[in-house]
């Protein structure tokens, strides 16, 4: 990213005490996000990706200060969030917003869509007429493809794709900056995903929105983002341009992610090379000494089990975590 960021991580972490019985006796610590550090520019997209417990929900969490932080800096126009007074984070919070992967447990069953949107809206204490908040109301619906009748529904009584509207509406009631989209499609239809694809890449173009979009899906990311991050086990592993996350993925676990994708050509799927991982992602609780990836990495080798591999930032805008990724990739390219 080349221009001053709206949002910048720096370090961030979450982690999460485990305890034991009546005396809650400190038994470990969960390391949920261990030092995720990236930027996004305003107008941007930025992915983050990785199988389910990565930490990538966390970390869009903990940016909103929905899960305390145990380390780390959130900057937002170069203030650190994180390190605010209550008030004072009180004044910024309705800048960055947050969509959720399930739209029909995040709204309120007993209100209409009008309501819940309307309740939002006066939330930011400003002098409108009733009239005023009525007009808000609708255009908020419309600018989310849906009609001013459809706000005297109920959450049961809208589809999940309308829902997901509502959702959306609700978060541009806020006049936010930033959007963080957690996994805001994986809950629906295909058909209904493209859709809503579609409304975020609009309401983007139209307002100048900042998205963090947080999901596993990597075409949906590929489509969506302008610069991805892979996450896997609460770090970041490689980052880079959305479209040399197809093309040139580097990182071992960013290679399997893309080889289990289903590939519609024929002879393409029969003659491209499979990176099978062994085993489900390992519990958070009980991390792998050295390298975390190397139980499942087909390419581990001991120093993997031993030490930690840093971020390689020879190319700044793709930098890899793995002691061996040049070598590997010039086996692969040869
Ligand atoms: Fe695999 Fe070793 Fe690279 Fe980790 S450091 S990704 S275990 S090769």
């Amino acid at each position: 990213m080349k221009n001053d960021p709206i949002i910048k991580v720096e370090n961030l972490k979450v982690h999460f005490g485990l305890t034991k019985g009546i005396a809650k006796k400190r038994i470990g610590t969960v390391k949920a996000v261990d030092g995720v550090s990236f930027s996004v520019e305003r107008g941007k997209t930025i992915g983050i990706v990785g199988e389910s417990g990565c930490g990538k929900t966390t970390t869009g969490k903990a940016i909103l200060r929905m899960v305390s932080s145990s380390g780390g800096k959130v900057y937002f126009h170069n203030q650190d969030v994180l390190a605010m007074k209550r008030k004072e984070h009180d004044k910024i919070k309705r800048k960055i917003q947050m969509i959720f992967q399930d739209p029909y447990g995040s709204l309120d069953p007993r209100q209409s869509a009008f309501s819940i949107i309307k309740e939002v809206l006066v939330a930011d204490g400003k002098k409108r007429t009733s009239e005023e908040i009525t007009k808000e109301v609708n255009e908020l619906l419309v600018m989310v493809g849906l009609s001013e009748e459809m706000g005297e529904r109920f959450p049961h009584e809208l589809s999940g794709g309308q829902r997901q509207r509502i959702g959306i509406a609700r978060a541009l009631a806020c006049h936010p900056e930033v959007i963080i989209c957690d996994e805001p499609v994986s809950a629906l239809d295909v058909s209904i995903q493209a859709q809503i694809i579609n409304l975020l890449e609009k309401l983007q173009r139209e307002l100048g929105l900042t998205y963090i979009f947080v999901a596993h899906d990597l075409a949906v990311v590929r489509h969506i983002a302008d610069y991805v991050c892979i996450m896997y086990l609460g770090n970041i592993v490689e980052m880079m341009d959305s479209d040399e996350m197809f093309t040139k993925p580097l990182h071992p676990y960013t290679k399997a992610l893309i080889s289990a994708i289903p590939v519609v050509d024929y002879h393409l799927e029969k003659t491209r090379k499979r990176i099978e991982l062994e085993g489900e992602i390992p519990s958070p609780i009980n991390r792998p000494t050295g390298c975390p990836f190397h139980p499942r990495c087909p390419y581990a080798k001991d120093k993997c089990a031993k030490e930690a591999p840093v971020m390689d930032t020879t190319d700044p805008n793709h930098p890899v975590c793995c002691f061996y990724y040049k070598d590997l990739n010039k086996e692969t390219s040869n």
